[in-house]
């Protein structure tokens, strides 16, 4: 009888435990602000905006654009990714939740230096200009800069895109790369990456410059679409902070140090990319 009673009792724990969702761990819960659509308009940086200060309770909010898999993009009304899962470690080593609001790219920075989320991750590359801004982590991915045309696109290289028209997404490495390098390319900037390849793969444009795996992804939903082997640019993914916020980037360089050596942004990359 006492056994049978241990057992109920066993059974009923484990019941409340999966319906708490995994053991009371409660930096793995996100809330993500916007629309599940990839291709919503992107009026998240006023959600973001209204949010309570970066870091007041238990909340470590992250500003991202989730529309860059496989380091951040929607799985049904979730934010996941590489990014996600590197801010998870982070969240949990602060004992705090970790909450993901999506915005258009160009807001990410405004946001953290507004103090109105405690960090950008969005396979952010590093650059002299955004350090002005923000104070950036340790590097943690190695990333180019490609270009994405059709199969059958007289474009096999850099030296093609003279007089073509180009789409980027507004304020990335790629739309700058391209402003400041190729004065004779015509710029097409999108807020959503989602939107300019729907305009390459209708024909409206010629081609596109994307981060590397990002470009991977793109390839995948559309058979006519490739990679060019010669990039543009080559760069480095680091998270950023408000500008003299050292305490936080001490605690994500120490997270992100461990999970550089313990091969888990490998782990993490592989496993957002099958
Ligand atoms: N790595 C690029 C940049 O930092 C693109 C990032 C992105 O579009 N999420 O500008």
């Amino acid at each position: 009888m006492k056994k049978k009673l241990g057992l109920i009792l066993f059974l009923v724990l484990s019941l409340v435990l999966t319906a708490c969702g995994g053991a009371g761990n409660s930096s793995q819960s996100q809330e993500p602000v916007a629309s599940a659509s990839p291709s919503a308009p992107a009026s998240e940086a006023e959600a973001a905006s209204s949010e309570a200060p970066a870091a007041s309770g238990g909340e470590l909010i992250m500003a991202t654009e989730a529309g860059f898999a496989p380091y951040e993009y929607y799985s049904g009304s979730d934010i996941v990714g590489v990014d996600v899962d590197i801010a998870k470690e982070i969240a949990a080593e602060m004992g705090k939740t970790l909450k993901v609001v999506d915005m258009e790219f160009g807001a990410i920075i405004p946001t953290v230096d507004a103090g109105k989320a405690d960090f950008g991750a969005a396979g952010m590359s590093i650059t002299e200009e955004r350090k002005e801004q923000v104070d950036f982590t340790i590097e943690y991915a190695t990333s180019k800069q490609v270009i994405v045309v059709a199969k059958d696109s007289a474009i096999k290289g850099p030296a093609d895109l003279g007089g073509k028209t180009v789409g980027v997404q507004l304020g990335t490495t790629g739309d700058l790369v391209l402003a400041d390098e190729y004065p004779d390319v015509t710029l097409k900037q999108y807020n959503k990456f989602f939107d300019a390849t729907n305009d390459l793969i209708n024909k409206r444009i010629d081609a596109i410059v994307v981060d590397s795996l990002p470009a991977q992804e793109i390839v995948k939903t559309s058979e006519n679409l490739v990679i060019l082997d010669e990039e543009l640019l080559i760069d480095k993914y680091a998270f950023c902070v408000k500008k003299g916020n050292t305490e936080l980037l001490d605690t994500i360089n120490k997270v992100m140090q461990r999970l550089v050596d313990e091969g888990k942004i490998d782990e993490y990359t592989l496993s957002h990319s099958a």
